[in-house]
Order: C-alpha cells, then structure tokens, then sequence
C-alpha cells in the first residue's frame, strides 16, 4: 500500500457518526503506520478545535490546518507556520476590511475566537446574502482590496486573504510533506471545502450529507477523481475510501 495524505474537514464530515468515526479511525492509524498523514483542515479555530476534540473521537493529526486555511500548526499547542503567515500577508489589510463591511447591518461579527489576523467572520442569512454579497465584493474591489468571500452552510461568512483558502493551504501542506496529488484523498461537506476539491487533481469524497452549494458546484465540474458518498459523514468517507480501492 501507497503511503497517502489524507486531509479532511471535520465537522459534518469527519465529525457526526462517531460509530463510523472509530471505524475510520483504524483504518487512517493503520495508512498512518506505513508513511500516511493525517491533516484536518477545518473553518474552527485552533481553540473551537480543542473544544471539538473533547466532544468527538479525533485523534491527534499530523498537521492541523485551522480557520479556512488561515493558519497551519504542526504542533497543537505551538505557533502557526510563520512560512505560510508570510504568504497571507499580501494585499490583504483588516483594519479596512473591517472598516468596510461596517456599512452592513446584515453582517453579525462571529466571536471573538473565530476572528485571527487573517479572518474576519460574520454570521449572515441566506435572504441578506443575495443582494449583500454581490455588493460587498464590490466594495471591497472598488477600494483596491483583494479579498475573498467564502459563504457557506447559509449562515457563514468569512472574508480572508486572496491567496488564503483550504485549497491553497492543501497545495502548501501536500508539498512540503512530499506526498503527489494521485496519492492524496480530500473530504468534505460545504462550500469551505469546494476549494479543497478545486486544488488540483487529488482524490475527492463528498459526503452524502453535504451542503447545496457543494453539491451544485460538483455537479457544474465533474471529475473521475471526486466520488460522492451515499452515506453520511465518516461513513460516507468510508464508502469513498472503498470505491477508490484503498479498503
Ligand atoms: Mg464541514
């Protein structure tokens, strides 16, 4: 067996089956004893992670990719890669990104443990979003800043660095690790994770459970290499994880 980079999203899509969680948990312990690694990569802060690990069978991973691919640890309790906090760094200014999405009422600023140095999140309706996220790209445009709006599961918006996303943080880790794309696996459930499935050319599982907006971009970009599971959560990860011959 082929060491592989497994890189997954957690909530509603790692997290949420804990019976088929343990079950997918032997078998990524058993890919991790052969040069596998294990990489989660999720919208949660590093704190909301913690919170998550005491709830949810997690074990340690290798590399944690936090807050939509904002900030990258390799050790849980250490400093966030510096190497990757450079990237971020570029075109990308909070103090007037704040100042800017102050001109909407719609937009709920999320805590304070969901805001770092390069994500600014808000809690957003999906009746506001139509006419909202339109003109606040806009906005943003029209005063020289080159952000990105990520909204997902009809309630979440982030607002993060150009270069800065699951996607981008995926081709960052993967490279540094070493390991090529046909031997990488991605999972996820929601519209953060679309970017993990456009990367490039790794192997994808959708989870039965995922959300519309994930849906309907699988469907716009079909691919042999992203499978869409039946079942729901861990159990989907399973189902995938079978159909591409890896169990
Ligand atoms: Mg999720």
């Amino acid at each position: 067996m082929t060491p592989i980079l497994f890189v997954t999203d957690l909530d509603h899509t790692l997290v949420g089956d804990d019976f088929a969680h343990e079950q997918l948990n032997e078998w990524l312990l058993e890919a991790r004893s052969i040069g596998g690694k294990v990489v989660y990569s999720t919208g949660r802060s590093r704190i909301r992670y913690q919170e998550l690990a005491l709830e949810a069978p997690l074990f340690d991973p290798d590399l944690l990719i936090a807050s939509v691919g904002t900030a990258i640890y390799s050790s849980l309790d250490g400093a966030p890669d510096p190497e990757w906090q450079k990237k971020l760094t570029a075109g990308w200014d909070r103090d007037r990104v704040m100042a800017i999405t102050a001109h909407f009422a719609d937009l709920v600023l999320q805590p304070e443990t969901e805001q770092s140095a390069f994500k600014v999140s808000f809690l957003l309706t999906e009746e506001a979003a139509i006419e909202l996220l339109p003109q606040l790209d806009h906005l943003l445009k029209q005063q020289g800043l080159d952000v990105q709006l990520i909204y997902s599961s009809g309630r979440d918006l982030d607002l993060l660095p150009r270069y800065a996303n699951k996607g981008s943080a995926l081709t960052f880790v993967r490279q540094t690790l070493g390991f090529p794309p046909e031997n990488t696996i991605v999972c996820g459930d929601s519209g953060n994770d679309i970017a993990l499935f456009a990367a490039g050319s790794e192997l994808g599982i959708i989870v039965g459970n995922a959300q519309p907006e994930l849906l309907s971009w699988h469907r716009d970009h079909p691919t042999p290499n992203h499978y869409l599971a039946k079942s729901h959560c861990a159990a989907g990860i399973l189902e995938g994880l079978q159909y591409f011959g890896f169990r």
